[in-house]
Order: structure tokens, then sequence, then C-alpha cells
């Protein structure tokens, strides 16, 4: 269990990173960009990851970050990496955050995602947004395991394509070293 003061601590972190994303967003406010999915507003900014390098290295991986806090008439801003988000699959990033921050769930948001990446890209770019995300998960067997459980069977189909390509191995024999 933690000790009182590692909690402090984090939570100092945490405001400091808020405000921290806050000042950045509120920079980039005239840049902001607008876009809607199934009832949901979208709006995000986008900057380099070299802004947040200070924040936390493994930020650059996920392709966004986003902040939220006050449930009621609270702060809340997404903003999305360019050099790591291919400008073409941005929108489903964004889907992503902001269903994430509205609902606080991150399987709602893997779910909304590609349900609107699957239906609006052309079945290449998919394949190549699939990949783009199963990168990110590389390393983390479990990860990709449970975005197959929030995903429809073509999607599926196409994850276990790219696995394979990338050499992610979900299962192994038992008798395998
Ligand atoms: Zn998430």
């Amino acid at each position: 269990m933690e000790n009182k003061s590692t909690v402090e601590n984090n939570l100092v972190e945490i405001k400091e990173k808020i405000e921290f994303l806050e000042n950045l967003y509120k920079l980039r406010k005239n840049e902001e960009i607008t876009d809607f999915n199934d009832g949901l507003i979208l709006r995000y900014v986008e900057i380099d990851s070299s802004e947040i390098r200070e924040l936390n290295e493994n930020i650059a991986l996920k392709g966004a970050v986003s902040y939220a806090y006050g449930l009621m008439g609270g702060k809340t801003g997404i903003l999305i990496l360019r050099d790591v988000v291919p400008k073409k699959f941005r929108r489903y990033v964004a889907i992503h955050e902001t269903v994430e921050v509205v609902t606080g769930n991150h399987w709602y948001a893997v779910q909304d995602e590609f349900k609107a990446a699957e239906k609006e890209l052309s079945k290449e770019n998919f394949k190549e947004y699939c990949e783009f995300r199963l990168k990110m998960h590389k390393n983390n067997i479990k990860t990709v395991k449970e975005i197959r459980g929030w995903v429809s069977a073509r999607t599926k189909r196409v994850l276990s394509n790219v696995q394979k390509e990338l050499g992610i191995v979900l299962r192994k024999r038992p008798d395998q070293p």
C-alpha cells in the first residue's frame, strides 16, 4: 500500500501535469479542430511530442494526451501528437480520447474508435490503422488481447492478420520454449 506522502506527491504531480496541459491547450486554442461522431463533439489541438517531452516519455507512444477534472462544468482538453499520429487517423484518436473523457472508460473508447474507423476508412487504410494501433502495444500482449474483446468480428480478423505480420504472438503452445 502506498503511504500518505506518496499519494500526496502523486496528486501534486497530476495537478502539475493538468496545469501544464491546460496552458498548452490555451496557447493553441485558436488552432482548435472541431469534428463530430455519433452525437459527440470532438475538440482537440495538435501539438508536437517535443512540447510535452518533460511530462512523460511514455505519452509519445500513445499519440495523444487528454486531461479532465471537475465532473460538472470542469475543464477538459485533448492534445494529439501530429508527429506520432498520421493526419488521416487523428479523428479516431480524437474519438478515443473524447469517449474516454466523457465516460471515464478506456474500453468504451476503444470500442467507439474502432467502430468509426472500420466504418469510414478504406480497407487499406483501416488495415494501416490497425497496424498503427497495435504497434503501440507490441510489448503488451494483455492489452492486445483486451482490445479484441471490444471490437467487431471483422476488426478482430484484421487485427489477427496484423498481429501475425507484426510478430505479436498471443498464445504459445505449452510445449514451446
Ligand atoms: Zn484510452
